[in-house]
């Protein structure tokens, strides 16, 4: 709230999957929110149900590009900036890898100079995927990464490091007021059935009896965090008052293999799927898992929802997709 009115937020990457969950919570709390997007890998029917909401609306646009001129108005004060544009499943970031990279760095750059011209908030949705094949474990947030520079996951892991960059710089400076969330791996209703990432993936094979792929031996590891977990960080990061905490890693600690995720889809869908094994991608991280001490010291913020529960909701979610043809998630 500023002078007793709403807050004007600006959601870059707003019709994807955390974006569109994080416009939901926004708007919850009273802001007027301006979803912007290039619909690579985000969808409007996210949003559909805000379709005659007053205080939304949805701009189609690319953060590479100099953003729509009635965005860099001065009567568009925005208070707060949350930058989540950028593809970020494997599949769909190594598609067309130049786009990914263009967008952390220059789509970054574009939505900072923003901040600092009308004195908005910044947040970077930035990722685990800057610690890299982690050699430490779990990954705190003072770990420098162990990032192959030139592989095909690069694109996406370099750039969001290039973009964490650019955000301290402008803070260090004191030209934006930001904050950089380190996002673990996310789940829940609206992710693409073609998104790629493990749990859609294994939800979707199992709902239509299909083969299971595991990629590998199925004993890397993740920390799966179900999404209203997620956004709840978010908005208390961006609601943080004190000075610049640097990264602050957001994420459910508990970390368990794909093949046991792969297990325990099977049982609570009760699917006669089978198992089959696909090669490692190149670069897979072998293991990954938040400490989120620091998120919990400064913001008080940690998950709430179990795996269970929130595979179930995901299931449920995806079975009903795929009931409603119309809507087809799940292909
Ligand atoms: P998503 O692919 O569903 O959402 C990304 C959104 O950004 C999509 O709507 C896409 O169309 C849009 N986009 C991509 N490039 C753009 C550009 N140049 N200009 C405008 N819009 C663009 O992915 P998500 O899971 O919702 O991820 C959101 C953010 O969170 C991303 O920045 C991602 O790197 C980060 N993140 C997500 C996870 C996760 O597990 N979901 C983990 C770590 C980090
Ligand atoms: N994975 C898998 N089967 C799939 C999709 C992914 O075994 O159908 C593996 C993938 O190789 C990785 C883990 O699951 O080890 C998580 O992959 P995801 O793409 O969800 O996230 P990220 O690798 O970016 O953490």
């Amino acid at each position: 709230m500023k002078n007793g009115k709403s807050k004007l937020v600006l959601v870059a990457g707003g019709a994807g999957f955390l974006g569109s969950h994080l416009c939901d919570a926004l708007l919850s709390e009273g802001a007027h929110v301006i979803a912007l997007d290039n619909f690579q890998t985000g969808r409007k029917q996210n949003l559909r149900h805000l379709e005659r909401e007053p205080r939304f609306d949805l701009v189609d646009s690319d953060i590479i590009k100099p953003l729509p001129s009635h965005l860099r108005s001065r009567r568009m004060k925005f208070d707060e900036i949350f930058n989540l544009a950028c593809a970020a499943s494997p599949p769909h970031y190594q598609a067309d890898p130049e786009h990914t990279m263009l967008t952390s760095v220059v789509g970054t750059h574009n939505l900072l100079t923003l901040a600092e011209a009308i004195g908005a908030r910044f947040f970077l949705a930035s990722t685990s995927e800057i610690y890299g094949d982690p050699e430490v474990h779990p990954q705190k947030e003072s770990y420098w990464g162990n990032v192959n520079p030139t592989g095909p996951r690069a694109c996406y892991d370099e750039g969001k490091r290039a973009a964490e960059t650019l955000t301290f710089d402008f803070a260090r400076a004191e030209r934006a007021d930001v904050r950089v969330a380190r996002i673990f791996n996310t789940y829940g209703p609206r992710m693409r059935a073609d998104d790629g990432r493990v749990i859609s993936n294994v939800i979707c094979q199992a709902l239509a009896g299909d083969d299971i792929t595991i990629y590998g031996d199925g004993s890397q590891t993740r920390s799966f965090c179900y999404v209203s977990d997620l956004v709840e960080g978010f908005m208390r990061l961006m609601a943080y008052k004190g000075a610049f905490p640097g990264a602050v890693n957001l994420g459910n600690p508990v970390e368990l293999t794909v093949g046991d995720l792969a297990q325990k889809v099977l049982a609570l869908t009760g699917s006669p799927s089978q198992i089959v094994t696909r090669p490692l991608p190149v670069d897979d991280p072998r293991r990954r898992r938040p400490d989120i001490a620091l998120a919990k010291q400064l913001l008080g913020w940690s998950p709430k929802t179990s795996l269970d529960v929130g595979l179930r909701e995901t299931i449920a979610w995806f079975a009903d997709e795929r009931s409603d043809g119309s809507k087809a998630a799940c292909a």
